[in-house]
Protein backbone atom coordinates (compact mmCIF):
# COMPACT_ATOMS: atom_id res chain seq x y z
CA UNK A 1 0.00 0.00 0.00
CA UNK A 2 1.56 3.07 -0.72
CA UNK A 3 -0.32 5.79 1.60
CA UNK A 4 2.08 8.44 2.92
CA UNK A 5 2.90 8.49 6.47
CA UNK A 6 1.33 11.51 8.36
CA UNK A 7 2.45 12.58 11.53
CA UNK A 8 -0.04 14.55 12.95
CA UNK A 9 0.82 16.51 16.33
CA UNK A 10 -2.28 17.25 18.79
CA UNK A 11 -0.84 19.89 20.92
CA UNK A 12 -4.21 19.49 22.98
CA UNK A 13 -4.73 22.79 25.52
CA UNK A 14 -0.78 24.06 24.99
CA UNK A 15 0.66 27.04 23.48
CA UNK A 16 -0.33 30.71 22.77
CA UNK A 17 -0.73 32.23 19.37
CA UNK A 18 2.95 33.83 20.55
CA UNK A 19 4.13 30.75 21.47
CA UNK A 20 2.72 28.64 18.48
CA UNK A 21 4.81 31.31 16.09
CA UNK A 22 7.81 30.87 18.15
CA UNK A 23 7.61 27.02 18.33
CA UNK A 24 7.12 27.49 14.28
CA UNK A 25 9.85 29.50 13.30
CA UNK A 26 12.12 27.12 15.27
CA UNK A 27 10.56 24.30 13.11
CA UNK A 28 11.03 26.23 10.07
CA UNK A 29 14.87 26.89 10.77
CA UNK A 30 15.58 23.23 11.71
CA UNK A 31 13.36 20.77 9.37
CA UNK A 32 14.99 19.05 6.46
CA UNK A 33 12.95 19.16 3.37
CA UNK A 34 12.62 15.82 3.01
CA UNK A 35 9.60 14.90 5.93
CA UNK A 36 7.17 12.58 6.27
CA UNK A 37 3.85 14.51 5.72
CA UNK A 38 3.33 16.52 8.84
CA UNK A 39 0.51 18.85 10.04
CA UNK A 40 -0.34 20.54 14.01
CA UNK A 41 -3.78 20.33 14.97
CA UNK A 42 -3.35 23.68 17.19
CA UNK A 43 -5.94 25.56 19.61
CA UNK A 44 -7.75 27.41 17.14
CA UNK A 45 -6.81 30.83 18.31
CA UNK A 46 -3.02 29.65 17.36
CA UNK A 47 -4.35 28.71 13.75
CA UNK A 48 -3.54 32.00 12.00
CA UNK A 49 -0.37 32.48 13.65
CA UNK A 50 0.84 28.89 12.54
CA UNK A 51 -0.09 29.06 9.14
CA UNK A 52 1.97 32.32 8.52
CA UNK A 53 5.16 31.09 10.03
CA UNK A 54 5.26 27.22 9.47
CA UNK A 55 7.80 25.79 6.86
CA UNK A 56 6.10 25.22 3.38
CA UNK A 57 4.34 21.44 3.13
CA UNK A 58 3.96 21.28 7.33
CA UNK A 59 -0.15 21.91 7.55
CA UNK A 60 -2.75 22.43 10.35
CA UNK A 61 -5.69 21.55 11.86
CA UNK A 62 -8.14 22.05 14.77
CA UNK A 63 -8.70 20.10 17.73
CA UNK A 64 -12.49 19.86 17.21
CA UNK A 65 -15.59 21.37 15.55
CA UNK A 66 -18.90 22.25 15.93
CA UNK A 67 -21.49 19.62 14.23
CA UNK A 68 -23.64 23.04 13.15
CA UNK A 69 -23.08 25.10 10.14
CA UNK A 70 -23.85 28.34 11.89
CA UNK A 71 -25.68 30.05 13.87
CA UNK A 72 -26.83 30.31 17.85
CA UNK A 73 -24.39 27.55 19.30
CA UNK A 74 -22.27 30.14 21.44
CA UNK A 75 -18.61 29.27 22.00
CA UNK A 76 -18.31 27.10 18.69
CA UNK A 77 -16.79 27.27 16.00
CA UNK A 78 -17.64 26.05 12.66
CA UNK A 79 -15.90 24.08 9.76
CA UNK A 80 -16.27 27.18 8.06
CA UNK A 81 -14.32 29.48 10.01
CA UNK A 82 -11.57 26.85 10.17
CA UNK A 83 -10.66 26.39 7.06
CA UNK A 84 -10.57 30.25 6.69
CA UNK A 85 -7.57 30.67 9.05
CA UNK A 86 -5.95 28.15 7.16
CA UNK A 87 -6.74 24.34 8.24
CA UNK A 88 -7.08 21.39 6.66
CA UNK A 89 -7.26 18.52 9.52
CA UNK A 90 -9.88 18.86 12.34
CA UNK A 91 -9.41 15.46 15.06
CA UNK A 92 -13.16 14.81 16.01
CA UNK A 93 -13.96 11.97 18.81
CA UNK A 94 -10.56 12.33 20.68
CA UNK A 95 -10.96 10.33 23.66
CA UNK A 96 -10.36 13.44 25.99
CA UNK A 97 -13.67 15.34 24.04
CA UNK A 98 -15.70 11.90 24.54
CA UNK A 99 -14.90 11.48 28.02
CA UNK A 100 -14.55 15.44 29.50
CA UNK A 101 -17.50 16.83 27.16
CA UNK A 102 -20.35 13.48 26.74
CA UNK A 103 -19.42 13.16 23.28
CA UNK A 104 -21.25 10.24 21.28
CA UNK A 105 -20.24 8.24 18.29
CA UNK A 106 -23.40 9.93 16.65
CA UNK A 107 -22.08 13.68 17.88
CA UNK A 108 -18.27 12.80 16.46
CA UNK A 109 -19.81 11.01 12.72
CA UNK A 110 -22.01 14.71 13.10
CA UNK A 111 -18.74 16.48 13.20
CA UNK A 112 -16.56 14.67 10.57
CA UNK A 113 -19.89 15.27 8.10
CA UNK A 114 -19.46 18.82 8.91
CA UNK A 115 -15.87 18.78 8.62
CA UNK A 116 -16.14 17.42 5.40
CA UNK A 117 -18.75 19.46 3.54
CA UNK A 118 -16.45 22.39 4.33
CA UNK A 119 -13.26 20.48 2.35
CA UNK A 120 -11.74 19.53 6.05
CA UNK A 121 -10.34 16.04 6.29
CA UNK A 122 -11.43 14.61 9.89
CA UNK A 123 -8.74 12.56 11.63
CA UNK A 124 -11.64 10.35 13.46
CA UNK A 125 -10.28 9.00 16.94
CA UNK A 126 -11.07 5.81 18.45
CA UNK A 127 -10.10 3.28 20.72
CA UNK A 128 -10.41 1.34 24.13
CA UNK A 129 -10.33 1.92 27.88
CA UNK A 130 -7.97 -0.34 30.35
CA UNK A 131 -11.41 -1.64 31.56
CA UNK A 132 -12.50 -3.23 28.40
CA UNK A 133 -8.50 -4.09 26.98
CA UNK A 134 -8.92 -6.19 30.35
CA UNK A 135 -11.51 -8.37 29.30
CA UNK A 136 -9.68 -8.62 25.71
CA UNK A 137 -12.77 -6.91 24.21
CA UNK A 138 -10.32 -4.19 22.20
CA UNK A 139 -11.15 -4.98 19.07
CA UNK A 140 -15.23 -5.37 18.87
CA UNK A 141 -15.47 -2.33 21.00
CA UNK A 142 -13.44 -0.42 18.60
CA UNK A 143 -15.08 -1.20 16.06
CA UNK A 144 -18.31 -0.77 17.25
CA UNK A 145 -16.83 2.97 17.84
CA UNK A 146 -15.63 2.87 14.65
CA UNK A 147 -19.00 2.15 12.99
CA UNK A 148 -20.95 4.74 14.92
CA UNK A 149 -18.49 7.24 14.17
CA UNK A 150 -18.00 7.08 10.55
CA UNK A 151 -21.90 7.11 10.43
CA UNK A 152 -22.77 9.01 6.82
CA UNK A 153 -19.27 9.99 6.54
CA UNK A 154 -16.96 9.75 3.19
CA UNK A 155 -13.93 8.01 2.68
CA UNK A 156 -12.11 11.31 2.88
CA UNK A 157 -10.95 10.54 6.43
CA UNK A 158 -8.17 10.06 8.82
CA UNK A 159 -8.88 7.15 11.70
CA UNK A 160 -6.32 7.53 14.58
CA UNK A 161 -6.78 4.14 17.02
CA UNK A 162 -5.99 5.59 20.77
CA UNK A 163 -6.08 3.36 23.06
CA UNK A 164 -7.08 5.15 26.20
CA UNK A 165 -5.05 3.51 29.09
CA UNK A 166 -1.57 4.52 26.39
CA UNK A 167 -2.68 8.26 26.54
CA UNK A 168 -0.21 10.30 28.31
CA UNK A 169 0.47 7.64 30.88
CA UNK A 170 3.91 6.63 29.36
CA UNK A 171 2.28 3.34 28.35
CA UNK A 172 2.32 2.47 24.89
CA UNK A 173 0.92 -0.14 22.85
CA UNK A 174 3.31 -2.91 21.39
CA UNK A 175 3.61 -2.41 17.68
CA UNK A 176 1.29 -5.61 17.09
CA UNK A 177 -1.26 -4.04 19.38
CA UNK A 178 -1.06 -1.57 17.16
CA UNK A 179 -1.42 -3.77 13.71
CA UNK A 180 -4.04 -5.76 15.84
CA UNK A 181 -6.50 -2.92 16.20
CA UNK A 182 -5.16 -1.61 12.71
CA UNK A 183 -5.34 -4.37 10.87
CA UNK A 184 -9.68 -4.73 12.11
CA UNK A 185 -9.93 -1.14 11.64
CA UNK A 186 -8.73 -1.41 8.03
CA UNK A 187 -11.01 -4.62 7.38
CA UNK A 188 -14.02 -2.28 8.85
CA UNK A 189 -12.86 1.04 6.41
CA UNK A 190 -13.25 -2.04 3.35
CA UNK A 191 -16.59 -3.20 4.40
CA UNK A 192 -17.25 0.05 4.00
CA UNK A 193 -15.47 2.17 1.66
CA UNK A 194 -14.75 -0.80 -1.10
CA UNK A 195 -11.48 -0.18 -2.54
CA UNK A 196 -10.93 3.69 -1.57
CA UNK A 197 -9.88 2.16 2.09
CA UNK A 198 -6.44 1.75 0.82
CA UNK A 199 -5.55 5.33 0.99
CA UNK A 200 -7.34 5.67 4.22
CA UNK A 201 -4.34 6.59 6.96
CA UNK A 202 -4.70 4.76 10.07
CA UNK A 203 -2.41 6.61 12.77
CA UNK A 204 -1.82 4.31 16.06
CA UNK A 205 -1.51 6.97 19.12
CA UNK A 206 -0.86 7.11 22.66
CA UNK A 207 2.82 7.51 24.11
CA UNK A 208 4.45 8.09 21.01
CA UNK A 209 8.15 9.53 21.21
CA UNK A 210 11.37 9.15 19.14
CA UNK A 211 12.19 6.07 20.08
CA UNK A 212 9.16 4.42 19.75
CA UNK A 213 7.85 5.60 16.31
CA UNK A 214 9.62 3.89 14.11
CA UNK A 215 8.62 0.46 14.66
CA UNK A 216 4.77 1.15 15.57
CA UNK A 217 4.54 2.82 12.07
CA UNK A 218 6.37 0.31 10.18
CA UNK A 219 3.29 -2.30 10.71
CA UNK A 220 1.44 -2.68 7.58
CA UNK A 221 -1.62 -0.92 8.17
CA UNK A 222 0.05 1.87 10.35
CA UNK A 223 0.60 4.80 8.49
CA UNK A 224 1.54 7.24 10.85
CA UNK A 225 1.18 8.35 14.25
CA UNK A 226 -0.86 10.94 16.23
CA UNK A 227 1.29 12.24 18.97
CA UNK A 228 0.02 14.39 21.91
CA UNK A 229 3.20 14.92 25.09
CA UNK A 230 6.14 14.67 22.24
CA UNK A 231 4.33 17.00 20.04
CA UNK A 232 5.54 20.49 22.38
CA UNK A 233 9.00 20.20 21.49
CA UNK A 234 10.53 20.53 18.47
CA UNK A 235 13.52 18.40 19.21
CA UNK A 236 11.25 15.56 19.68
CA UNK A 237 9.29 16.70 16.51
CA UNK A 238 12.59 16.67 14.80
CA UNK A 239 13.76 12.92 15.99
CA UNK A 240 10.15 11.45 14.89
CA UNK A 241 10.74 12.76 11.74
CA UNK A 242 14.08 11.29 11.32
CA UNK A 243 12.34 8.43 12.64
CA UNK A 244 10.26 8.14 10.19
CA UNK A 245 12.70 8.37 7.11
P1 LIG B 1 0.08 11.38 24.09
O1 LIG B 1 -1.35 11.87 23.51
O2 LIG B 1 1.00 11.28 22.91
O3 LIG B 1 0.49 12.47 25.05
O4 LIG B 1 -0.14 10.07 24.75
C1 LIG B 1 -1.85 11.34 22.32
C2 LIG B 1 -3.21 11.94 22.04
O5 LIG B 1 -3.97 12.17 22.98
O6 LIG B 1 -3.55 12.20 20.87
Amino acid sequence: MSVQNLLALNWKMNKTPAEARAWAEELSEKLAADKPELAVMAPAVALPALAAHLPPGVTVGAQDVSAHEAGAYTGEISAAMLVDVGARYVVVGHSERREYHGETDADVAAKARQAQANGLMPIVCVGEGLDVREKGEQVPHTLAQLSGSLDGVGPEVVVAYEPVWAIGTGKTATADDAEELAAAIRTALRERYGSEAQHIRILYGGSVKPDNIASICAQPNVNGALVGGASLKVPDVLGMVDALQ
